[in-house]
């Protein structure tokens, strides 16, 4: 009878199971955890886990949806505007804002020169807020040019950069008074030429108090919005005006102005644009914009 081997006694014993995953181990300067936690990874996560972050998910309130996409751009580069398409937006902000008009409260071209000057780096509210007791204690262009600079640049405080917007009303009064009989006058170069007053000050004035479409106001919203919908490349604020000046029939130059600002106030906002909700869309290019609702 053949001797058995000792080994061959442990035959009967219960075989060691295999296990039903490999042992991680860990590599050379890993830890342990480190390499459980990547396999684990890999496997994905156990029902239990998943069961445990769907409840914890259920208890979580429920994320308010953002309604930002990204929305490519049409066309990416800049092509000479057609006719037509101009011709089509401007029937369409014409819809838009029927009743467009100047958003700087005034009685008479003076205060719309002052109201003007106070509306740079300020918000037409927060200008409508000062003008009235402004206008009640100066009611002329010799008042202002008079005016006391501590007392005028208190009155002005709220509207930023007081104390350069006094001297330019000051100047630009003193001027009136001296060269116009303390009357505004009708022309860009007699405007110009005062102190304290630039072009995008005289198109107002001339625009809106006299009703002489002497330019078009450039402004952050026009300067926006003239590039997205693909009117001119220029960023220069003169230069952007005498891109636009031949594209706007000369009698809609103000208007022009005020329905683009009304337009990058309620619908065409400088960080999202919602172009979804915009009726100008079809006729816009969307230069530029990357980002929009
Ligand atoms: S909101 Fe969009 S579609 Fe409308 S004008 Fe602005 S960029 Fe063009």
């Amino acid at each position: 009878m053949p001797r058995k081997s000792p080994r061959s006694k442990r035959s009967g014993a219960k075989p060691a199971s295999m296990p039903s995953s490999p042992r991680v181990r860990s590599a050379p300067g890993q830890s342990r955890t480190r390499a459980s936690r990547a396999a684990h990874q890999l496997k994905g996560a156990r029902p239990a886990d998943a069961a445990a972050k769907k409840q914890a998910a259920a208890r979580k309130p429920a994320k308010a949806r953002r309604p930002v996409t990204t929305a490519p751009a049409k066309k990416t580069r800049f092509t000479a505007p057609d006719p037509v398409r101009v011709a089509a937006i401007l029937e369409q902000l014409r819809e838009l804002y029927p009743d467009a008009k100047c958003a700087l409260n005034h009685a008479s071209p003076l205060q719309l020169l002052v109201a003007t000057i106070l509306s740079a780096q300020c918000t037409d509210e927060r200008v409508n807020m000062v003008t009235p007791a402004l206008f009640a204690k100066y009611p002329d262009a010799a008042a202002f040019a008079n005016a006391v600079p501590a007392e005028l640049e208190a009155q002005i405080h709220s509207t930023g950069f007081f104390r350069q917007k006094a001297k330019s009303i000051r100047e630009a009064c003193a001027d009136l008074v001296a060269k116009h009989g303390g009357e505004v006058p009708r022309t860009l170069e007699e405007l110009v030429v005062l102190r304290g007053v630039g072009r995008k000050t005289a198109n107002v004035v001339l625009g809106n108090a006299y009703g002489i479409p002497s330019g078009i106001v450039v402004d952050t919203h026009v300067t926006r919005l003239a590039a997205r919908l693909g009117l001119t490349q220029e960023t220069d604020a003169v230069k952007i005006e005498f891109a636009l000046q031949p594209l706007v029939p000369q009698e809609l130059w103000t208007l022009f102005s005020h329905w683009l600002i009304l337009h990058g106030r309620a619908v065409c906002n400088a960080r999202k644009p919602r172009c979804s909700d915009c009726p100008v869309a079809p006729h816009c290019p969307r230069l530029g914009v990357t980002l929009s609702q």
